[in-house]
């Protein structure tokens, strides 16, 4: 098996409870996967890091293990944590394939991580779990980069136990959250146990069993659902709402389906009624090497999915992060704005109903 041309990437999101890591795990797979280099540079798009498959696998020691996989790679999204979002953050648990659900392995569950898993559960979105800090752990002789095991076997006795008995505590607790769960070297069957993998953002130990196990899943769970045409028209997800200088407002948003073109006309949907709008721009982030101050993105006349992307358009004012973005045509307008109108009110009645 090899990678499979009518897959497009997973969308991966990490969650999980503030100060616990989601940042410094995303700037790490960013920037280890840049250190990794030559095997396809990572890109980076609007509110999304992709990953692709070589890199992921020549981390992890083996470039032959890209045989096995069917994905080209994974599309990590930065998740906002602003008000707006927040209030429609169920929407975020849909948007992604696969997520992580960070924890710090010293402080144990807060109130967003319980959040997260719930968001989770209700739209049955494979995960993993990951225990962040472990280098902060009494006596831990980190080993940069490492895996987690090779790490572990590393370490004294004394840090091994303190390392196992906070490890279970968390697994407890996802016990009383109705999840049973396992170190993921120990899980046989990922659709009856969550995986839990420790890790530290810092010292980059573990992550790169957190890329194989996501590969896994989204193998596992995900074939069915990431056929993808290339051909018709874009579908996508709000991030962001974003002034920019220059340009107005914009909505930085991820494409999971289809494609999106300069000129193109996109319903968006907002509180009041959706939004029909013409695209001016599609904006890329320019390559780091190229940045100048006022030049912070180059234009793309369309993209494909998933990827991630700044649209500018006239009328986005009342845009809304976390709700649909669709391509239309004369003859498909009045019915994909119906649709996306009754979108956003089952968002509204849903997120009021969960409080
Ligand atoms: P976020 O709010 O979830 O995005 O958390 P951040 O990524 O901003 O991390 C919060 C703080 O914890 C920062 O000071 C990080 O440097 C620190 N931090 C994150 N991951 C680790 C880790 O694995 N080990 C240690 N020692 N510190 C970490």
């Amino acid at each position: 098996m090899a990678v499979n041309e009518n897959l497009r990437t997973p969308i991966v999101s990490v969650m999980g409870h503030v100060d616990h890591g989601k940042t410094t795990l995303l700037d790490m797979i960013r920037g280890s996967a840049v250190a990794e280099g030559e095997a396809g540079a990572i890109t980076q798009h609007i509110g999304a890091t992709e990953v692709p498959i070589e890199n992921i696998v020549t981390k992890c020691g083996d470039p032959s293990l890209k045989d096995r996989f069917i994905v080209p790679g994974l599309l990590f999204i930065d998740t906002p944590g602003h008000h707006a979002f927040t209030s429609l953050r169920s929407r975020g648990g849909a948007l992604a394939d696969l997520a992580i659900v960070i924890v710090d392995i010293n402080e144990g569950f807060m109130p967003q991580t319980i959040e997260s898993l719930h968001i989770l559960k209700r739209f049955k979105t494979p995960f993993v779990v990951v225990a962040n800090k472990i280098d902060r752990i009494h006596g831990w002789n980190p080993n940069k980069n490492s895996s987690f095991l090779a790490s572990y076997n590393k370490q004294s006795e004394r840090v091994k136990t303190d390392l196992d008995n906070k490890f279970y505590d968390i697994v407890g607790e996802l016990y009383n959250l109705g999840f049973n769960s396992e170190r993921f070297d120990r899980v046989g069957d990922f659709q009856r146990n969550i995986g839990v993998i420790p890790i530290s953002a810092v010292t980059g130990e573990g992550i790169s069993d957190v890329l194989m196990i996501l590969l896994g899943l989204a193998q596992k769970f995900l074939e069915g659902s990431l056929h993808y045409t290339a051909k018709s028209p874009g579908i996508g997800t709000v991030l962001e709402v974003k002034e920019e200088k220059g340009l107005g407002t914009t909505i930085d948003t991820i494409l999971y389906d289809g494609t999106i073109k300069k000129g193109d006309i996109i319903v968006v949907g907002s509180l009041g009624d959706p939004i029909q709008t013409k695209i001016r721009a599609l904006l890329k982030p320019r390559p780091l090497s190229e940045i100048k101050a006022e030049e912070k993105f180059q234009q793309v006349a369309e993209v494909t999915a998933a990827v991630g992307v700044k649209i500018s358009a006239p009328n986005l004012e009342g845009a809304l992060a976390g709700a649909p973005v669709r391509v239309v045509s004369p003859e498909t307008i009045d019915a994909i704005t119906a649709e996306v109108k009754s979108e956003i009110a089952d968002v509204q009645i849903d997120t009021d109903s969960v409080g």
